[in-house]
């Protein structure tokens, strides 16, 4: 990672050191923050003689050499001091919450009216909406580009930003056409290095967020966040990880709560937290607990499957999803206990 010492390099300077890291086999990515640009090398930096000549250089106030398979999302990283912003929120300084439906249902939008207006009622940030569903059951509905409209319509409604899940390239065209605000790659593509790619290069010049779910099968944190890497590294690093449950399921729930890795999360990485308690148990009446056990152990914010009226939705939600008053109270909670809970002095390493 190349520290200009000014706030941005000149398109020469730009120039210059792109060929000096493409003699070695790298490439220049840069972040643009607010205040400064940095410059990421991609590609092998541990070679001394490249660092040596970027270090010559005059307008070069350092080089962080952070030996690290996901050197931008590394807590060492000096993007650590980048700020999500979404909506209102700024992640890390109130706890964000995003709520809607696990599908929306084409032939009903009303449904879907009424959930986003109710969930801003209760209080949420970012509207949910599926409109590309990934199906265990190649037989089952698959979502609906239709879905779209109805998604965009309740953001103009309501003004809420809108997240919707997204499984190829040409879905990830139409959603950012449309103007959904977060882009949210499911538990079965967390791991689909060519969409996590395609989405990278995507949004790279946008303020698109990207809600990044853990795999059913992820193993250890490093290729969670790797996958996080695979997006960043093209210069857009708005990424929210999403602890959803994992494989085996833990008897009773849909999936192995999995609430208990954020703490082990922000050990290793600036990027917020966001758990999705819905999916994690799979149970309406489960999922209050499982998101106040999530705010307790750190995590920045919450996805939760709301509905207003749950037995009359489709996907997830007649099991999963919460009602607009159980959000509400769940909301209020969570908010209570996310400002009770300040890092601990072990936790911020005093
Ligand atoms: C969803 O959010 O509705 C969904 C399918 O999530 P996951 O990818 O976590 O299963
Ligand atoms: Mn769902």
């Amino acid at each position: 990672m190349i520290l200009p010492k000014s706030n941005r390099l000149s398109a020469d300077q730009l120039a210059e050191i792109t060929q000096i890291v493409g003699g070695f086999g790298c490439r220049i990515q840069p972040i643009v923050g607010a205040v400064r640009t940095i410059y990421a090398i991609v590609g092998d930096e541990r070679d001394d003689l490249m660092i040596t000549r970027l270090e010559g250089l005059n307008y070069i106030d350092r080089i962080d050499k952070i030996q690290s398979p996901f050197k931008l999302m590394d807590k060492r990283s000096d993007l650590a001091s980048h700020r999500i912003q979404l909506g209102s929120v700024t992640l890390g300084e109130e706890l964000l919450v995003i709520a809607g439906q696990c599908t929306i249902d084409p032939k009903n939008p009303t449904l879907m009216y009424e959930t986003a207006a109710a969930v801003k009622e209760a209080g949420a940030h970012v509207l949910r909406g599926g409109v590309w569903k990934p199906r265990t059951n190649p037989y089952a509905f698959q979502g609906d580009a239709k879905s779209l409209d109805i998604l965009m319509e309740a953001h103009r409604r309501t003004g809420l930003p809108v997240d919707a899940e997204v499984m190829d390239e040409q879905q990830l065209k139409l959603a950012l056409d449309a103007g959904v605000h977060m882009l949210q790659v499911g538990a079965r593509n967390a791991l689909n290095y060519s969409l996590l790619r395609a989405i990278g290069r995507a949004v790279a010049e946008r303020d698109t967020v990207v809600l990044l779910k853990r795999s059913l099968h992820m193993g250890p944190l490093n290729e969670f966040l790797s996958a996080a890497e695979y997006i960043a590294s093209f210069g857009n690093p708005n990424i929210l990880l999403c602890p959803r449950g994992t494989s085996p399921t833990l008897d009773g729930y849909r999936n192995h709560p999995d609430e208990s890795i954020t703490p082990l999360l922000k050990e290793k990485t600036w990027a917020p937290v966001v758990v999705d308690p819905s999916h994690s148990v799979g149970r309406a009446s489960y999922v209050p607990a499982c998101a106040l056990a999530a705010v307790a152990y750190g995590a920045d914010g919450l996805c939760i499957e709301a509905h207003v009226k749950p037995t009359q939705g489709i996907g997830d939600d007649p099991k999963q999803a919460v009602t607009p008053d159980v959000l509400a109270e769940l909301i209020a909670q969570a908010r209570q206990l996310w400002t009770l809970r300040r890092p601990t002095k072990v936790e911020a390493g005093a």
